[in-house]
């Protein structure tokens, strides 16, 4: 759950940081320019991977969801990461308005009557890999093929998430 367990508050859960932390993603990635190309390019991977289970993720939820006794957003402690954040400025995604919670005691601030307001591709990658056990247990039901290429797709974003956030620090460092 976000990219670290212990934590004692969400990470840039205030306004103020929220927004410094955003200002500051933009302004560096602006200023390298075109040493960024690398960083856009595995970005740009991660998203049309991650565009390839959305299909999938959809078919899962409108089976579960909409009749789900006990909604996992309800109690989900968790936030926008570092991968996250940097993933939408390179892709030139719109920036949340703010981080999903900020203060452990309240509710996913995206949360609505009908479910998640944020794009399937601006949530954060917990959001999107997370199977409850009733949608694994309908994912199983699932040809072998189709289980085998979304493992694989869950690996490769994972790795991709990690190449491109090492390249944005190469070259910021
Ligand atoms: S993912 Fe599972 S726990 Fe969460 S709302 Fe859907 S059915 Fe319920
Ligand atoms: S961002 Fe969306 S999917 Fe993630 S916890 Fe909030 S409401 Fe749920």
């Amino acid at each position: 759950m976000g990219s670290d367990f212990y934590r004692i508050e969400p990470l840039w859960g205030a306004t103020d940081t929220w927004k410094t932390v955003n200002r500051n993603l933009e302004c560096l990635i602006r200023r390298h320019g075109s040493k960024m190309d690398r960083a856009v390019a595995l970005a740009r991977d991660v998203q049309v991977r991650l565009e390839s289970i959305f299909s999938l993720l959809d078919d899962l939820c409108a089976v579960t969801c909409p009749w789900c006794p006990d909604h996992c957003c309800l109690v989900a402690k968790v936030w926008i990461d570092f991968k996250d954040l940097l993933f939408l400025h390179l892709n030139g995604h719109e920036i949340p308005p703010a981080q999903l919670l900020s203060d452990f005691k309240e509710t996913c601030s995206y949360l609505a009557p009908k479910g998640c307001m944020l794009p399937r591709i601006a949530r954060p990658w917990v959001c999107t890999w997370y199977l409850c056990p009733t949608q694994k247990a309908n994912f199983r039901q699932k040809p072998k093929s189709v289980q085998d290429k979304f493992t694989r797709t869950v690996q490769a974003i994972k790795t991709g998430r990690k190449d491109m956030e090492s390249e944005f620090i190469r070259i910021v460092s």
